[in-house]
């Protein structure tokens, strides 16, 4: 077993299956409102002055749910791009404090970001699962943690990046310029694009990256989905995907982090990533993992470090098998070309077998990851 479970039996200790789950506090009308809200017209693709009263808006949220603000008594940090480019950004940042005194200035950072595309040859771009999703996520985790039955022990910060698609500007820059030291973040979550299914078929798959670091995560996540039927945890190694959202910086200073996503679909990045193309049941059971994982961390006597990845795990060769399975099953939908075809069908049965054998060599993760790559750049 990897070295960074044996500090935390709690987590080893198998689940009563007789556990009824807990009930789900999101309102999934609220969610809703979020989306269609931040998606409409009004904020221009949250671009420009769109992202401007998107910060707002997420602004007044917080300010409603009596977070204090994160920046010298303002809600926003503001930044320029880089120094020779006049673009703004702005983050928006409230806090919610622990009430534990040994704990509260451990902290967790719970972010999304409001940015997105823009209005492009008089085109809407409304963003609504790239990143609209991400905030509904962030302000109602942020609602059931300041009004939950417990108060947080650690505190927590909730944050709105800004400039995520020209390349992380928002996030970068916090990290440069940090409210508080960095070594005091114990975990950074995010969730981008978290309303679809991969390469838009249905499946229930929320795709987790950053547990091949903190591997105690995984049950906690597992835990965290009970009852929660219409979706499964799929904890994958950030491997798979690169970089692709705000976890960046944070993943460069070795700080534990989870990236919560389903995945890219022929939406993404286009005019149709519209409100009404939400799966608001799928996002409503998302937010609720997250929530109630982050009020897990927040109470929990220890956080786990960060640790080097470790043997490859056979829950993730389960998930890299459900994927081929399905993109398999499609692939005359997802035009993939007969030479790949045949690659994703040998690479399927080596994962059957692996799955089959309870063990993945990392010779085998590799190749598997090479071909899911491969196969993923043709069908987004
Ligand atoms: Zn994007």
């Amino acid at each position: 077993m990897h070295a960074a479970d044996s500090d935390e039996p709690a987590a080893k200790a198998p689940i009563p299956k007789s556990a009824a789950a807990p009930p789900v506090l999101v309102d999934t009308k609220r969610v809703r409102a979020h989306v269609f809200e931040l998606a409409s017209a009004k904020y221009e693709g949250r671009k420009g002055k769109g992202a401007e009263l998107a910060a707002r808006y997420v602004a007044a949220e917080f300010q409603k749910l009596g977070l204090e603000p994160l920046f010298n008594k303002s809600y926003f940090q503001v930044f320029e791009k880089e120094p020779t480019d006049p673009m703004r950004g702005r983050n928006v940042g409230g806090v919610l404090r622990g009430g534990d005194r040994a704990l509260r200035d451990e902290w967790i950072v719970v972010s999304a970001h409001h940015d997105h595309l823009g209005v492009r040859d008089g085109r809407l771009y409304p963003g609504a699962d790239d990143d609209a999703s991400g905030i509904a996520m962030l302000v109602e985790t942020a609602r059931i943690a300041a009004t939950g039955r417990e108060k947080p022990k650690r505190s927590i910060m909730f944050i709105s990046f800004d400039l995520e698609e020209r390349g992380l500007y928002g996030s970068r820059f916090f990290v440069g310029d940090p409210p508080i030291p960095l070594d005091r973040v114990k975990l950074f979550i995010t969730a981008d694009l978290i309303g679809g299914s991969l390469a838009g078929i249905e499946n229930p798959y929320v795709f987790v990256m950053g547990v091949e670091h903190v591997p105690s995560f995984a049950p906690r996540l597992y835990d965290a989905a009970r009852g929660l039927d219409v979706i499964k945890v799929g904890a994958l190694g950030t491997d798979i995907v690169g970089v692709r959202s705000d976890y960046g910086p944070f993943r460069a200073r070795g700080i534990p982090y989870l990236f919560f996503s389903t995945g890219e679909n022929p939406r993404y990045h286009t005019p149709d990533d519209k409100p009404e193309t939400i799966d608001y049941a799928k996002l409503t059971a998302i937010i609720e993992l997250v929530s109630r994982f982050v009020e897990g961390a927040a109470r929990a006597d220890s956080l786990p470090p960060w640790t080097a990845p470790g043997t490859p795990r056979i829950d993730e060769a389960i998930v890299l098998r459900d994927i081929m399975k399905l993109l398999n099953d499609h692939k005359d939908m997802l035009k993939i070309k007969p030479f790949q075809a045949g690659l994703l069908a040998r690479e399927l049965d080596e994962l059957e077998g692996a799955v089959k054998r309870g063990s993945i060599t990392p010779a085998e993760r590799g190749r598997a990851v090479r071909v899911a790559q491969l196969i993923m750049i043709t069908v987004l």
